[in-house]
């Protein structure tokens, strides 16, 4: 019998657990989140990464990306977080604060999938196999409507870190356009991955 990595890597059965999600996200980010999983198992499958961590990684990474700010900045505190991170907005608290309450609502211990959901937003500098398939995941998944995701969709069927340099870049520019600050981590992330 396959293992079920619901009662695996979470506290809760499939059901329960996709309902909890469902009811803390809006419509378009749960579709997103199975969009994601579903991504995330098909790249698993093809660089040879653990499916079953990569299916929940994908379905709980953006669990608390609607929570009010004053919520995860309260986890920042009682956590004692990197307080550089305050400066940021809900983009940059999602992934990290994620990891705290995923933890402590869904039952997720494992430290890899805590990992790839603390670093999916902006990378790191010493990404493990399976915080580049959910950092490239979140990017390319089939919902994903942006000028560039077809190339992207197109270098991830044969090149895994070709794909991560290709978001890297791609959002360090978006940033750079936008004027928007920029948190050190996608700066050591380009430094590792795109910088020559
Ligand atoms: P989502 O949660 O599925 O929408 O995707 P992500 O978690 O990957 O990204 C959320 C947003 O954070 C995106 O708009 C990214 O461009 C943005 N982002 C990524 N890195 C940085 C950064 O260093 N600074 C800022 N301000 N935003 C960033
Ligand atoms: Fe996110
Ligand atoms: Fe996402």
């Amino acid at each position: 019998m396959i293992s079920d990595i619901y009662t695996k890597y979470t506290a809760f059965e499939q059901e329960e657990l996709l309902e909890k999600i469902r009811i803390s996200t809006s419509e378009k980010r749960f579709k997103h989140v199975l969009a994601v999983q579903e991504t995330a198992i098909i790249l698993a499958k093809r660089f040879g990464g653990d499916v079953g961590k990569a299916s929940i990684a994908g379905l709980v990474h953006d669990y608390v990306k609607e929570r009010l700010d004053e919520e995860l900045l309260r986890v920042v505190y009682e956590n004692n977080l990197d307080k550089e991170i305050i400066a940021f907005g809900n983009n940059i608290w999602h992934g990290v604060a994620g990891t705290i309450l995923i933890e402590e609502e869904l039952g997720v211990v494992d430290a890899e999938i805590l990992q790839a959901v603390s670093v999916h937003t902006t990378g790191s500098d010493n990404m493990a196999l399976l915080d580049k398939i959910l950092y490239v995941a979140d990017f390319i998944e089939p919902n994903r409507n942006f000028p560039g995701v077809e190339k992207a969709r197109e270098l991830v069927k044969v090149n895994l870190d070709k794909t991560v340099k290709y978001k890297t870049k791609h959002t360090l520019l978006r940033l750079v356009e936008n004027e928007a600050k920029i948190y050190p981590k996608t700066i050591n992330t380009y430094n590792k991955y795109v910088a020559n």
